[in-house]
C-alpha cells in the first residue's frame, strides 16, 4: 500500500515541501505519496484524526496550524513541548506523536549565518506565531541573554513570554509593542533579528521599512521563496548580511524525513531538488515581487508556508 504523508496548513497550494519530500521518497525506493492539504482553522482537528488510518506516515503542520496541534495529538516529543508547537507528525501505530523540527532547522541556519563570528548574545525576533516559537526556544538554549520579541498583536507575544517564563528566567525574553520607534531602538541595542512574521511570503512587502535597519546586523528571513524578500534586499542595502529561510526548511524537512521513515535523508538531492523548485518558480515569476497578481496575504493561491 502507498503510505500517505501530509502537509497541512494555509495557504499552502505552491509549498515546495512536497517538491523536496517526494524525490526524497523515490530516490530511497520508498513507496510513499506526499500530498498537500490546505485546512483551514475549523477543519484542522478532523484533518489530524484523519491521519490515524493505516495509510498514512505523518504529516507536516504549517502556518498558521502549528500551534493549534498540539492538543490534537496523544504525545508530543521534547522540542514540541518545550515550544509548544508541533511542524511534524508521527504515528506509534495509530497514536500521534508531535515534533518541532523547525528548531533543528534554525540551529543550523543560525550557526550558518554567524559563521565564524562570536555567537552574539542579543536578538531581535519579529513575529510570535509557531515559527516564531521555534526562533526563541533555539535562541534560549544557544546562551542568548537578551531576546526581544515583537509581535503585530501584542497579546501573542506576551503569550509568546509566558510561555518560555521557566526555561527564560536567567537572562531578558521580553515583549514589545509594534511601534516603529521602539522597533528602531532595539534593533541599533542588537546583532541578531530574525523575521518569523510571514510578511514577504506572498506579495513584496516588509514587516519594518528599511530606514529602521542599522548596518551590521546578521538577519534572517524565515521566508524563503521569495529568495530575496524585500526586507532582505532593504538590510542588505543598509549594510546587514542576511539569509532566507531556505536552508531552515531543508534541515528541518531533513528530519522530518528521518522520523517518518527511519532512514537518512538524501540531503544533497533534497537541497538540488528545492534549488530547482525555487528557480523555476522565480523564473515563471510566481508571484512577480510587487506584483498586483500576487495572491493577498492569506489567500488560498499564495506562495508557499514553511
Ligand atoms: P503563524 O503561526 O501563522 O504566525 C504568523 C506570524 O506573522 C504572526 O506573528 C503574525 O502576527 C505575523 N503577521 C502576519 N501578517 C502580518 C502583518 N501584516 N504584519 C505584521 N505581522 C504579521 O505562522 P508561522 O508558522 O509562525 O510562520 C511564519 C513565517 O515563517 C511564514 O512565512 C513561514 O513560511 C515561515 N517559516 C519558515 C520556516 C522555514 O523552514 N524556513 C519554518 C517555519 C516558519 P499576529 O500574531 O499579530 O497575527
Amino acid at each position: 500500500m502507498t503510505k500517505r504523508v501530509v502537509l497541512i496548513g494555509h495557504p499552502v497550494a505552491h509549498s515546495l515541501s512536497g517538491a523536496m519530500q517526494q524525490a526524497a521518497f523515490d530516490s530511497k525506493g520508498i513507496d510513499a505519496r506526499y500530498e498537500v492539504w490546505d485546512k483551514l482553522h475549523l477543519e484542522l482537528a478532523e484533518a489530524i484524526v484523519e491521519l490515524r488510518g493505516d495509510d498514512f506516515l505523518g504529516a507536516n503542520v504549517t502556518i498558521p496550524h502549528k500551534e493549534k496541534v498540539v492538543p490534537l495529538v496523544d504525545r508530543t516529543t521534547e522540542e514540541a513541548h518545550a515550544t509548544g508547537a508541533v511542524n511534524t507528525v508521527t504515528k506509534e501505530g495509530r497514536k500521534l506523536v508531535g515534533h518541532n523540527t523547525d528548531v533543528a532547522g534554525f540551529d543550523i541556519a543560525l550557526q550558518t549565518l554567524v559563521g565564524k563570528q562570536k555567537m552574539p548574545r542579543q536578538a531581535v525576533v519579529l513575529g510570535a506565531g509557531g515559527g516564531a516559537r521555534a526562533v526563541v526556544f533555539g535562541l534560549i538554549r544557544e546562551g542568548f541573554q537578551r531576546v526581544i520579541v515583537f509581535n503585530r498583536h501584542l497579546h501573542r507575544a506576551e503569550g509568546l513570554v509566558k510561555f518560555f517564563g521557566r526555561s527564560a528566567a536567567h537572562m531578558e525574553l521580553r515583549a514589545m509593542p509594534w511601534h516603529e520607534s521602539v522597533i528602531e531602538a532595539e534593533l541599533s541595542k542588537t546583532r541578531i533579528v530574525v523575521n518569523a512574521t510571514s510578511v514577504g511570503l506572498v506579495a513584496d512587502e516588509t514587516p519594518i521599512p528599511g530606514e529602521l535597519i542599522p548596518p551590521d546586523l546578521l538577519l534572517l528571513d524565515l521566508v524563503y521563496n521569495p529568495a530575496r524578500t524585500r526586507l532582505m534586499r532593504e538590510a542588505e542595502a543598509a549594510g546587514c548580511q542576511v539569509m532566507n529561510g531556505e536552508l531552515m526548511l531543508l534541515h528541518q524537512g531533513a528530519a522530518s524525513f528521518h522520523l517518518w521513515t527511519g532512514e537518512p535523508a538524501p540531503l544533497d538531492l533534497m537541497r538540488e531538488t528545492l534549488e530547482a523548485a525555487l528557480a523555476e518558480r522565480a523564473s515563471a515569476g510566481i508571484p512577480a515581487e510587487g506584483s498586483a497578481d500576487a495572491p493577498a496575504e492569506g489567500s488560498a493561491g499564495a506562495e508557499l508556508a514553511g
